[in-house]
């Protein structure tokens, strides 16, 4: 009897190695503080992983205080109730972003209020902010709180930002989710806002398999975003409650694996830097290609590599280049759809950097997003590249 070679219906051609955009990267240290946890039973939420984990981040980010909570989503949350967000009320929020930054406003049902990307940080314009400031105080009525996003690991323009929120008088979230380890004017990114949030969700630039943090200097505010995040519990011998809570804390397994990929933030920037530098300096030299710059006085994580594609000079798309990355087992992505253009958030008001196009549509409209994983090898970085430097050849250069 013959024995075929299952390979069912496919070329070994087409069974090469999957590459992802950003994957767990484990440093083999996260059992042992997952078998801490098992050998003293602390497997509910909190326990000595949690408090280890929670110091860590704010002795790395150089803030008083900070809480382990289960989504970086949940800390953005938690913000807002510290700064008493309620239905109705304005929040600004950067519209180029993942959709997460703003579904907290969402559940609190106050206003979103999209402001655009400039072109230097792809992050909030202050133009664009202050024109938002300006009709919100026209209309006697100022934002309660301005999320401002750090996008792909890069840093906003911090001190333009600050400047003008502060003139106002309103607080600032930092959504530093995707900027853990970057800086900022020597300041670590999330080190700025009266709060800030990270997330250690599975694609981030370290995970807990799923996680967040909401760090402050207003040490009194954690310990009431403590109690929120514990379902709002009164001190009393018994269940007693005065107001809403949540169930957020972070299990302390969970908080093993964070705690083991902390101790190596500093590698992980330093490879996923190099792999951008890889794409930026292959493909930078082709007309048409360029890349999320870095703003002057900043040092970003470099979490996703993203190039930007000018169409004057090259006839390509990013749904173009998804698919013939595709094509070849490897994930590519757009640059995150801005949320003004949502149908979640239709009706929702948006403030522009300029005349003509929104900068944040037309990075959505030639943004793409490379894979870049700090697991990623040097082999997989090839491939990548071999069929993008194939692919614009083949679009040709105009
Ligand atoms: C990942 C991410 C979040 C949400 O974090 P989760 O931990 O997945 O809830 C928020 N904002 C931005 C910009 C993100 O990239």
């Amino acid at each position: 009897m013959t024995v075929f070679p299952l390979i069912s219906g496919k070329s070994m051609e087409s069974a090469k190695e999957r590459i992802f955009l950003s994957t767990p990267h484990m440093t083999g240290n996260e059992m042992k503080y997952i078998h801490q946890a098992f050998e003293t039973n602390w497997i509910a939420p909190l326990g000595p992983n949690v408090e280890a984990f929670e110091r860590q981040i704010a002795d790395y980010i150089g803030v008083k205080s900070s809480l382990a909570v289960s989504s970086g989503t949940s800390a953005i949350h938690l913000a807002l109730q510290l700064i008493g967000v309620n239905p109705g009320d304005k929040v600004f929020c950067s519209t180029l972003t993942f959709v997460a930054s703003a579904n907290p406003i969402l559940y609190e049902r106050a206003e979103p209020v999209f402001i655009d990307s400039e072109e230097e940080s792809w992050n909030m314009s202050p133009e664009a902010l202050k024109k938002a400031f300006l009709a919100a105080a026209e209309e006697g009525e100022l934002p309660k709180a301005v999320i401002i996003v750090h996008l792909y690991g890069q840093s906003a323009k911090m001190d333009e930002l600050l400047e003008i929120c502060n003139s106002y008088n309103v607080p600032v979230i930092e959504d530093a989710a995707e900027s853990l380890g970057s800086t900022y004017k020597g300041k670590k990114s999330g080190s700025m806002g009266l709060f800030s949030i990270y997330s250690f969700n599975g694609n981030k630039i370290i995970t807990s398999s799923g996680g967040g943090m909401l760090v402050s200097n207003d040490e009194e505010a954690v310990i009431r975003a403590r109690h929120l995040a514990t379902q709002a519990k009164d001190p009393a011998p018994y269940y007693e409650h005065s107001e809403k809570g949540f169930n957020y804390r972070l299990s302390n397994v969970l908080a093993g694996i964070g705690r083991a990929q902390l101790e190596v933030i500093e590698n992980r920037v330093a490879i996923r830097r190099s792999n951008f530098f890889t794409y930026a300096n292959r493909l930078g030299q082709i007309p048409g290609i360029s890349f999320q710059p870095e703003l002057e006085g900043t040092k970003s994580n470099r979490w996703l590599s993203v190039l930007l594609l000018d169409p004057n000079h090259i006839d390509t798309t990013p749904t173009a280049l998804k698919e013939v990355l595709e094509a070849e087992n490897i994930e590519g992505r757009h640059v995150w759809k801005p949320l003004h253009m949502q149908k979640l958030f239709a009706g929702c008001k948006f403030y522009k950097h300029g005349e003509g196009e929104a900068v944040s549509e037309k990075l959505f409209k030639y943004g793409f997003c490379l894979p870049s994983g700090s697991n990623m090898s040097a082999d997989q970085q090839e491939r990548v590249i071999d069929v993008l430097e194939r692919s614009f050849d083949a679009y040709g250069i105009k």
